[in-house]
């Protein structure tokens, strides 16, 4: 369960999120729309505890991230404990990110054995299994560079899910590829999602949000304008900015 709660973050005097409140239950997938600028890279990364939020929190399971409850006041966590609490949230940048030294194993191993201590032994094989369910078996020691781009966004998406998460946070994850390798990174995402991952989803492909969200959020200007059922939000949206965002991108 993942829980936003009143969360407000602002860079200088530019306020970009005013107050969200965003409950994801496990196995759900939520889609996340809004115009360019409208707050939707910051939500993720505050759920990550890479921006820190000014007001309100971020849960899961009931643990604050980025901070420790200590009486009546909040204590931020030291940073070897927030990289620990990082690995339950696996995060796929819609620039791949991998490392360009290692090869597409030793990214996709890497989070479990230096961020969680887990035995190379036991992780390596793992490791490889996810290779495979991302169709990627046969290039484990390809480097990024040797990879297309739907290949790294695959090998990105792997590596999110070694270290276990409870939620994958996607950031437009098809946005930088070419227009053919977009189906490959979709069905991936898909399997997952049609496989109970709970993931929250920013994304411009209003196709995948049709098929498989189970809430899709708008968001304008920093705030949750609708959410609800794709039914709901995006054939019979009720606020005039929603329905002005549509008519933009369909
Ligand atoms: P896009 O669809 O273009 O990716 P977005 O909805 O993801 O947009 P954000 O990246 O969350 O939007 O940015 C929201 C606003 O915050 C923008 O006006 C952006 O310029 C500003 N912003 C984001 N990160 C920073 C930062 N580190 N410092 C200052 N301003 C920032
Ligand atoms: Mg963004």
């Amino acid at each position: 369960l993942v829980e936003v709660h009143g969360v407000h973050k602002s860079y200088g005097t530019l306020e970009v999120l005013s107050g969200v409140d965003l409950v994801v239950r496990p196995g759900e997938v939520t889609v996340v729309i809004g115009p360019s600028g409208s707050g939707k890279s910051t939500l993720l990364r505050v759920i990550n505890h890479l921006e820190k939020v000014d007001r309100g929190f971020v849960a899961i399971d009931g643990d604050l991230i980025g901070y420790a409850r200590k009486g009546d006041t909040l204590r931020e966590l030291k940073e070897k404990d927030i990289l620990r609490q990082r690995t339950r949230i696996g995060f796929v940048f819609q620039s791949f990110n991998l490392f360009p030294h290692l090869t597409a194993l030793e990214n996709v191993v890497e989070a479990p054995v230096s961020a969680q201590g887990r035995p190379r032994s036991e992780v390596e094989p793992e490791a490889r299994a996810l290779l495979e369910r991302v169709g990627l078996g046969d290039k484990a020691d390809a480097r990024p560079r040797q990879l297309s781009g739907g290949q790294q966004q695959r090998v990105a998406i792997a590596r999110a899910l070694a270290t276990r998460p409870k939620v994958l946070l996607f950031d437009e994850p098809t946005s930088a590829l070419d227009p053919e390798l977009v189906g490959e990174v979709l069905d991936v995402i898909k399997d997952l999602a049609r496989g109970g991952t709970t993931m929250i989803v920013v994304t411009h492909e209003i196709g995948f949000a049709r098929e498989l969200a189970d809430t899709v959020v708008f968001i304008d200007a920093g705030r949750i304008v609708e959410q609800g059922p794709p039914a709901q939000v995006l054939d019979h949206p009720a606020h005039e900015r929603t329905k002005a965002f549509l008519d933009k991108v369909l």
